[in-house]
């Protein structure tokens, strides 16, 4: 597949590399947002290949791992329900809730399905009216416009037995709660790049110049993201903090207009709780008021009440990049994939996942050529 080999080309890795390393004269700490692109830096090995006074930190961009405990506790609740069906993506049946996981609620008898798009979750309940089909729909802001479209299709069919347990997060706000933390050591952010080839880059401008940090849009693919540390570090040396964009062939500076138009049509924005980090103003999105036949937590009264989390797992500081996976004392002892604390260890966007996958074992595979 040529087109992704010349973005996971060694060559092009290590001259990016090197070229970083001439650049960086000083120590600096940089946050790539999104869990995708943690995956690419640990199993290809990416920030061993940087200088040691170059340090990666790894954000909140894993929707699995933020999305909170009191929604998998109310999905686990509508699984246990006679007549309730729900639908949602593979990672999210693992996660465990305050007792349960969806997995376990299907093992008890619950009807849970694994389905690969929300039109998936309209068209079984456009199949099985007698039964009700919640799809659970996290994830930040490249999910919401198929999940907006799923609600304005079962809308358009005339569905009353589909509705949304909605769990949309937004990555600005989330920025932002970064670097207002008084423990803050982001001094710069690899964007995610999917992330904006929906929402383009208007909202990254303001932030960049208020916390006097680059910010810059990056891919997924080893040299994508050297690219976007290269852009970073050169505005960081430069003492620019400026948005950038290092992924260009799929961000336009306006994004997706039409899906933009379509989550503005079908949901409003609202506080939300993220797991491990906490509440976060205007973090995420609801279903508008008009669309409340739509609203599961609504329809069933589920998802008010946020219990408190398991106190050993500490993924809020890791998204928050104070600490490492390695730093959990439960890494790869309490906490692995066949058992998880905690959802980073979950999820295949998970930041401990990651680390435990590729660095446990100290199997890092190197960039091909
Ligand atoms: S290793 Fe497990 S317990 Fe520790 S932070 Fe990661 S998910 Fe949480």
């Amino acid at each position: 597949m040529k087109l992704v080999d010349e973005y996971r080309d060694a060559g092009a890795a290590r001259k990016l590399a090197a070229a970083i390393a001439r650049r960086a004269t000083r120590p600096w700490t940089l946050m790539e947002i999104c869990g995708g692109q943690t995956h690419s830096i640990v199993k290809f090995g990416l920030d061993e290949l940087l200088p040691k006074t170059l340090t990666l930190v790894h954000g909140p961009g894993c929707p699995v791992c933020v999305t909170p405990v009191e929604l998998i506790d109310a999905a686990v609740a509508l699984a246990g329900r006679p007549g309730v069906t729900v639908c949602s993506f593979g990672d999210m049946l693992r996660v465990p809730g305050t007792g349960a996981d969806l997995l376990t609620a299907r093992a008890r008898g619950g009807d849970v399905r694994m389905v690969y798009s929300p039109l998936d979750a309209v068209t079984l309940a456009a199949q099985h009216p007698d039964r009700e089909v919640v799809f659970f729909a996290v994830g930040f802001e490249t999910t919401a416009p198929a999940n907006a479209m799923a609600v304005l299709q079962a809308r358009r069919r005339g569905l009353k037995n589909f509705s949304l347990l909605v769990s949309h997060v937004l990555v600005p706000p989330a920025i932002e709660a970064i670097l207002s933390a008084p423990d803050n050591r982001v001094q710069g952010f690899l964007a995610a790049g999917h992330v904006c080839t929906v929402m383009g880059l208007a909202e990254y401008g303001p932030l960049a110049a208020r916390f006097r940090v680059p910010i810059v849009v990056t891919g997924f693919e080893p040299v994508d993201i050297l690219h976007g540390v290269l852009a970073c570090v050169e505005q960081l040396e430069a003492g620019r903090a400026e948005v950038g964009n290092a992924y260009a062939r799929a961000v336009r500076p306006e994004g997706n207009v039409r899906a933009q138009e379509v989550m503005r049509e079908v949901f409003v924005t609202i506080d939300r709780n993220w797991r491990g980090i906490g509440r976060i103003p205007a973090s995420g999105f609801a279903l508008r008021p008009e669309l409340a036949a739509f609203d599961a937590a609504r329809r069933f009264g589920v998802g008010a009440d946020a219990p408190p989390e398991a106190t050993e797992c500490i993924s809020g500081l890791i998204m928050r990049g104070t600490k490492k996976p390695t730093d959990c004392p439960a890494f790869g002892v309490r906490c692995t994939p066949e058992r998880p604390l905690g959802a980073p260890m979950v999820s295949s966007e998970g930041a401990c996942a990651a680390y435990y996958r590729y660095r446990a074992r100290k199997t890092a595979p190197a960039v091909s050529g």
